[in-house]
């Protein structure tokens, strides 16, 4: 392999024809932007490639119908209705106050003349909800945000933590955005532990109203989307104090949500009692107007109380059919899991345009080559390759793994299904943060990876950074939220051992602790050729033998630590080992739908460039761990090199077939209109943005 691969590499002959036609193509370009990109043209090292190294023919429509969702319908009618609308397109520069307008002025144009109604499809349809804030997201980060606070969040809320009479009164405003709002749960002193809230929420029984207060400073609420200038309503948690008549006069019954008007409807005044402040000017999204609330003695009826997990009668009686503050509170956050799928699913939306960006952009930039030959695209370079293509086969993976986390949140909204529930739960954490954190990183590689132009804020990964930034943060932070995944994943695993029963993404665990963790077959660790490296078997073994490794270990050491420290200080001294552990979880969840992608997709050569994707995917993630296969000799060493050859080939494969993997993401040209990654004539286009 390593012979033919350096042939590869060291293959400059190309014939005088084909330089000839190079640079005619090349020279036409200037004069017809329609024609076919100099992607296409023959590379320098395929030229003299061995049949193994023969370019596939990937059939670009058949690839692009696979991976289309179901609906790039309203997808279109979105991109569709801002094209026709430049006032409603953002520019590159715009001070933070414009920006908020603007936003607001998108959505309103989104909802009232293209008439998309978002918040319709929040209950009952979630994955058109989710394609439109994909379409709208890639338009404006802020945009995409915007429009979650006001319908996932806000309305979210009200629909999911309410009862009918709920939805009676405040849906149709919501949905015609007559009733704009917001969502505050974060305080100055508690955002991930949201148990710590410190808002009261006092009934009064006499005038049948509750008292919404901020007991200190601590308890302002921050961050709070749409606050600043544009929201009429707040969802408040609070705690719910109840009066009592006992000697301790109330009882605290832990945090509920209230709906708390904050202006007045027809003059937008700032309501009695409320004090908005604006949490200024932030690193990106700034279209969306994020402000602090504070409440002094604002009263609301008791109606306004969200009463699905908890009630409150008119003497003062409280009522829930869940019998203890936690599950209410598990209850209550478990009914707001579909931001973070919403935010897992743009996270991929942001790197699909990023990495379509740089590879556009590296298969047209030529730097150096042989000696006295043209120079050669960027991609050609073996580390271009390495930068890009396990990140394009990443977001390939990943796009299959959020589709499936949408379809099985889908349908845990229609079958409300105990264990679907769970495993949404735990499923919607890991991913949003695996995949925000890898959307992150990617973002500056590829702002390097397209050198100097990459940072030009035309180019787009200024703003994409900036915005993308805080996915890691909000819904969530990504280091609380893995642990979530690894608390779940310790619960099955005790379940396990008392015969409990697995959820269908779990349930590979239960085999695994039995087969994975016997000895390693010593025959096995030594294999290294292609079809078995290539085998969905032992890649999927090797990501799920990694993960019951980590969990038994951990298991063990959790057990062992808390008889000194105790449980939280036992979590805490494992708590790297348990990031490992959810991560190495949410990565084998994640290459076990690939291979099931891979293997029902019906093209057979966009089959076989998917294959080629998913070894990478695969391959390139044993490599990145192979310190710890090597440790435990689950991968002899000449294994281990073998592994590192095949993913530097297999980079240089899927490099063969970038453009066609980069096009079946089928992004509009407004959305990856940043200049370098034009299809046709990309520096005739960008001397025109700076004004030749
Ligand atoms: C732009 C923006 C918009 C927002 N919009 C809203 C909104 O509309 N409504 C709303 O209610 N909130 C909103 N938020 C708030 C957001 O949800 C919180 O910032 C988030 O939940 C994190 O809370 P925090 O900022 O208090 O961070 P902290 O919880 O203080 O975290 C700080 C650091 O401590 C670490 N850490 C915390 N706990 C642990 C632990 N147990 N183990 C290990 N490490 C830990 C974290 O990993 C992190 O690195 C928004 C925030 C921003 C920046």
């Amino acid at each position: 392999m390593e012979s033919r691969r350096e042939k590869n590499l060291m293959a400059e002959e190309e014939s005088d024809s084909l330089i000839a036609a190079r640079r005619i193509q090349r020279l036409s370009l200037h004069i017809s932007p329609s024609l076919t990109p100099p992607s296409s043209l023959p590379l320098v090292q395929t030229e003299t490639c061995s049949a193994r190294s023969k370019k596939l023919d990937v059939d670009g429509q058949a690839l692009s119908l696979y991976m289309r969702g179901k609906h790039m319908d309203i997808q279109e009618k979105i991109f569709e209705f801002y094209n026709s609308r430049p006032d409603l397109q953002t520019p590159i520069e715009i001070s933070k106050d414009d920006h908020r307008e603007l936003c607001m002025n998108q959505l309103l144009g989104l909802v009232r003349e293209a008439g998309i109604r978002p918040f319709r499809y929040v209950a009952d349809d979630p994955e058109k909800y989710f394609a439109i804030m994909e379409a709208v997201g890639s338009v404006d980060m802020s945009l995409g945000i915007k429009m979650g606070v006001q319908y996932s969040l806000w309305g979210g809320s009200v629909i999911n933590l309410g009862t009918k009479k709920h939805r009676d009164k405040y849906f149709d405003g919501i949905d015609n955005l007559d009733y704009t709002g917001c969502f505050a749960m974060t305080e100055l002193h508690h955002g991930s532990n949201v148990q710590g809230l410190q808002t009261t929420a006092t009934f009064d029984p006499l005038k049948d109203e509750f008292v919404i207060d901020t007991p200190h400073d601590g308890a302002i609420k921050w961050w709070i989307g749409n606050a600043a200038v544009h929201g009429k309503f707040a969802t408040v948690f609070a705690r719910l104090i109840l009066p009592t008549h006992d000697s301790k006069g109330v009882s605290d019954m832990g945090v509920h949500a209230f709906i708390v008007p904050i202006r007045d409807m027809k003059t937008h005044q700032t309501l009695p009692g409320v004090e908005i402040q604006d949490c200024g000017h932030k690193v990106g999204l700034n279209g969306v107007d994020n402000g602090a609330l504070r409440f002094r003695s604002v009263r609301i009826p008791r109606d306004n109380l969200l009463n699905r997990f908890g009630d409150v009668s008119r003497d003062g009686t409280y009522t829930s059919s869940l019998p203890t503050i936690n599950k209410r509170f598990g209850a209550t956050l478990g009914e707001l899991v579909g931001g973070r799928v919403g935010l897992a699913y743009a996270s991929v939306g942001v790197l699909k345009i990023s990495a379509t960006i740089a590879i556009r952009y590296s298969l047209l930039r030529q730097q150096f080559g042989p000696p006295k030959q043209p120079e050669v695209s960027i991609l050609d370079y073996q580390s271009q390759q390495h930068k890009l293509m396990p990140m394009l086969a990443s977001t390939y993976a990943y796009h299959f793994a959020t589709v499936y986390l949408v379809e099985k949140y889908s349908e845990m909204k229609k079958t409300h299904d105990e264990q679907l529930v769970a495993d949404v739960h735990a499923l919607s954490a890991g991913l949003k943060s695996y995949v925000t954190s890898y959307t992150a990183k990617a973002l500056s590689v590829c702002r390097e990876a397209c050198g100097g132009h990459g940072y030009a804020a035309v180019n787009r990964f200024g703003s994409l950074r900036n915005d993308h930034d805080i996915f890691q943060t909000f819904e969530g932070d990504n280091t609380v939220l893995l642990q979530q995944v690894a608390a779940d994943l310790l619960k099955r695993y005790k379940e396990k051992f008392q015969g409990g029963t697995l959820t269908v993404t779990w349930s590979y665990l239960r085999e695994s602790m039995n087969t994975y963790l016997s000895q390693p077959n010593p025959v096995t660790v030594r294999w290294e050729g292609e079809d078995h490296l290539r085998d969905p078997k032992f890649q999927l073994d090797a990501f799920r033998y990694r993960t019951s490794r980590l969990l038994q270990n951990v298991a063990a050491r959790l057990q062992k630590h808390s008889k000194t420290l105790g449980g939280f200080g036992a979590w805490n001294r494992c708590l790297n080992h348990l990031l490992t552990l959810a991560e190495s979880h949410i990565e084998t969840v994640i290459l076990a739908k690939f291979i099931e992608a891979v293997k029902n997709c019906p093209d057979p050569s966009a089959k076989a460039a998917l294959k080629l994707a998913c070894d990478l995917y695969a391959l390139d993630r044993i490599w990145k761990d192979i310190g710890t296969y090597r440790n435990v000799d689950y991968v002899a060493p000449n294994k281990a090199k073998a592994i590192h050859k095949l993913t530097e080939y297999l980079s240089f494969q899927v490099r063969n077939v970038a453009k066609e993997l980069v096009d079946a993401f089928e992004l509009p040209d407004h959305v990856t209109r940043a200049p370098i990654a034009m299809q046709s004539d990309a520096y005739s286009q960008y001397t025109q943005v700076v004004g030749f």
